[in-house]
């Protein structure tokens, strides 16, 4: 199944308790735009190479357009609309003043010198800056970018249309950023994860959790749960996973990490286990906080946690979804569970506008309330109904963007 189809299929599952009409259906599924476009650049060595960049805007009846954008090798234009329509759906469950979209580029940064990657990004707002902006569509970070991409973007759109800081969310700090973006998903993951094991009727304390995935957001989500005295046994990165029954050191890994290129290839801390192999342990929670589609229908009659956070976007197949769920497995949706970092990327946005600085305090603060406030909202309506909360957060999110999609007046 394609990426699309998967969103396709959850939309429809909360789109049939809406009882929506297949004309609605069909206005709310489609991008309102897709864009795509060349980046012709000269590599370090001299060579042209001739990249596809992406750019899908899904919906903006609620506000601008907002998400990431991401450089994977994987990456391809039903990747990108499947991302930007679940974009929509998440600035909706959590009640942000936005719509969605996503962009893309099929380059391997694991390939690219910093010079190069300077000159994708900047090639890419050359072919885009007409039809992204503050009050249009705003990108932000997302796997193969960051802080630092996010300042050239910046700095290249303001070359065509003069300072504006608010056309991109997730810059440094230092450079017109806000405090606590770089942890927001991670940590928005790690509050919802502590409610819903609450709910569980499961303490911190007895709460072991492997977590997929060591970047930016499965290690703040670490940091934020070991904090809470969760035991953190298994973590994992493209060189393998870490397992150490009694609670890996986070602090120590997070260390290790950062003097080691970001990569946890060596750490002595734990014991290697496969990245499979993580994915099936023992645990109380499981976070995949990695790429989309590991958990499918081949590994789900393996997976022993009761409770799985979706950090990641779109980690479960929908057939996977359908085991898991039959099993009793309650699954914290992507698009309520990682929608911290696009909640800060608004509070970044908003202090852009107003030239006024937030500090790290409001920033959590205001983070933590956003979240909850979602997070009772689908709980609620997933208990009512009886449904998954995968369809209640859908749920608010379709009935939200339907609402002002009608309001608005469609034709
Ligand atoms: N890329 C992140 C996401 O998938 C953040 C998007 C944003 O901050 O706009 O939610």
């Amino acid at each position: 199944m394609k990426s699309f189809e998967a969103v396709e299929l959850y939309f429809n599952r909360a789109a049939d308790q809406l009882e929506l009409t297949d004309n609605m259906r069909k206005l709310l599924l489609t991008a309102k735009r897709e864009v795509q476009v060349q980046i012709a650049v000269e590599m370090d060595n001299g060579e042209l190479q001739t990249l596809i960049g992406y750019r899908v805007q899904h919906d903006n009846a609620r506000g601008p357009m907002k998400g990431g954008l991401r450089f994977h090798h994987e990456v391809d234009l039903d990747e990108v609309r499947s991302l930007a329509s679940l974009m929509t759906w998440k600035t909706a469950v959590v009640n942000i003043p936005y719509g969605g979209a996503k962009g893309g580029v099929a380059v391997d940064v694991r390939k690219l010198s910093e010079r190069e990657l300077e000159r994708i990004t900047r090639k890419f707002v050359d072919e885009l800056h007409d039809v992204i902006g503050p009050d249009t569509d705003i990108p932000a970070p997302d796997m193969g970018t960051n802080a630092e991409v996010m300042a050239w973007i910046m700095n290249q759109h303001n070359k065509y249309h003069g300072f504006n800081p608010g056309v991109v969310t997730g810059k440094p700090v230092e450079h017109y950023g806000i405090p606590g973006r770089e942890e927001a998903t991670g940590r928005g993951v790690g509050i919802l994860s502590l409610k819903t094991v609450g709910r569980l009727g499961h303490r911190p304390q007895n709460t072991r959790v492997a977590i997929q995935g060591f970047g930016n957001v499965g290690s703040h989500a670490a940091t934020f749960l070991h904090a809470a005295d969760c035991k953190i046994v298994a973590i994992s990165d493209v060189s393998g996973g870490y397992y150490k029954e009694d609670g890996i050191n986070i602090p120590e890994a997070i260390r290790y990490a950062n003097e080691h290129r970001h990569s946890l290839e060596g750490f002595s801390g734990a014991e290697k286990i496969s990245n499979d192999s993580l994915l099936e342990l023992d645990v109380e929670l499981l976070i995949p906080a990695a790429l989309g589609g590991v958990i499918t229908a081949e590994n789900a009659a393996q997976i022993r946690a009761p409770l799985i956070v979706e950090a990641a976007n779109a980690p479960v197949r929908p057939d996977a979804d359908e085991m898991l769920a039959e099993r009793g497995v309650t699954i914290l949706p992507d698009i309520l569970a990682n929608a911290g970092g696009v909640t800060v990327s608004y509070f970044e946005w908003v202090q852009n506008r107003q030239y006024y600085s937030w500090g790290l305090d409001r920033v959590r603060q205001e983070l933590e309330r956003v979240m909850t406030c979602a997070f009772e909202e689908t709980w609620e309506l997933a208990r009512e109904r009886d449904i998954s909360l995968r369809t209640a957060a859908f749920m608010l999110g379709i009935s939200r963007v339907g609402r002002a999609t009608v309001l608005a007046g469609i034709t």
